[in-house]
């Protein structure tokens, strides 16, 4: 049988990357993802394909346009010969009460963490159906199932994702295929872009790292730890696998507890 293949979006860097590298490693080919076309970019997939021995392809694309987003998943299916897993990860982030919130700002919010999952996953779906076999894994956050102030778009963006998630669920369950649909909702994940958060705090505060990280940053993380981005590689994995085909329309916290409280 023909190998498995995965699309990531937004798999430059931390999550996305991490999931695409455990996807690869689990022997998946796999189609990177990532807004701009550099020699770096596509070096980083020549080097997972390397390191894994599967075919991996980088294929820039900003999907906050959805016309790109839905022609990269035909772009991956043509590279990669098929497309099996679908992992919406791309996403961005701003900081700013409502009232001052900038439009353009919440525009593309919304438009890269959560309509870009709908593009892509109206692309994908009719080649899962197609397969008997799919499985579409959207990269929510523990924003998506709780609020914090001054996040009103990527708070709102992620829960939308979550909601998406449950009905791409139901509407795959109804084909009686081996179709999945689920949201992961990460707390706090070390990425090089949470590294340069902590240094900033540490300077902020002067206080030392493991003190802006019980203290200041992991107040809401009751394990007082975060999460890697090869846990959440390791969960994807799972839910990729036959194993996980009952779990769909899940949103499953990797969040050390912060829902729970
Ligand atoms: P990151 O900044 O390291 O990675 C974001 C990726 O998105 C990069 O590959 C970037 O190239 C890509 N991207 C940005 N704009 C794009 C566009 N217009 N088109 C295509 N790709 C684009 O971020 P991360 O921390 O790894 O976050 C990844 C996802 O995980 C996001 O959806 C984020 O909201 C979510 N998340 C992160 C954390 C965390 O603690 N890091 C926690 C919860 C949820």
């Amino acid at each position: 049988m023909q190998a498995q293949t995965a699309l990531i979006t937004g798999s430059t860097s931390g999550i996305g990357l991490g999931i695409a590298e455990a996807l690869a490693a689990s022997g998946r080919a796999v189609a990177l993802n990532g807004r701009s076309d550099t020699p770096e970019n596509h070096a980083l997939a020549s080097a997972m394909s390397a390191r894994h021995g599967v075919a991996v392809v980088y294929l820039a694309a900003d999907i906050s346009e959805g016309d790109l987003a839905r022609a990269l998943v035909a772009r991956a299916a043509d590279a990669l010969g098929r497309l099996d897993i679908l992992v919406n990860n791309a996403g961005v982030q701003h900081v700013a009460p409502v009232e001052e919130f900038p439009v353009a700002k919440w525009d593309h919010i919304l438009a890269l963490n959560l309509s870009s999952a709908f593009h892509t996953s109206a692309a994908a779906i009719p080649l899962m159906k197609a397969n008997g076999f799919g499985r579409i894994i959207n990269v929510s956050s523990a924003h998506g199932l709780t609020a914090s102030p001054y996040k009103s778009a990527y708070v709102s963006a992620k829960h939308g994702l979550v909601g998406l998630t449950k009905t791409v669920a139901l509407e795959m369950a109804e084909t009686r295929l081996d179709l999945t649909c689920n949201a992961i909702c990460p707390g706090y994940v070390l990425t090089p872009l949470v590294e340069n958060q902590i240094a900033d705090q540490m300077k902020v505060h002067k206080m030392s790292r493991e003190e802006v990280l019980e203290k200041v940053m992991l107040q809401r993380q009751p394990t007082r730890k975060m999460a890697s981005v090869e846990d959440l590689g390791a969960l994807a994995v799972f839910l990729a696998s036959p194993a996980a085909s009952q779990i769909t329309g899940a949103a499953l916290p990797v969040d050390g507890g912060w829902t729970a409280l």
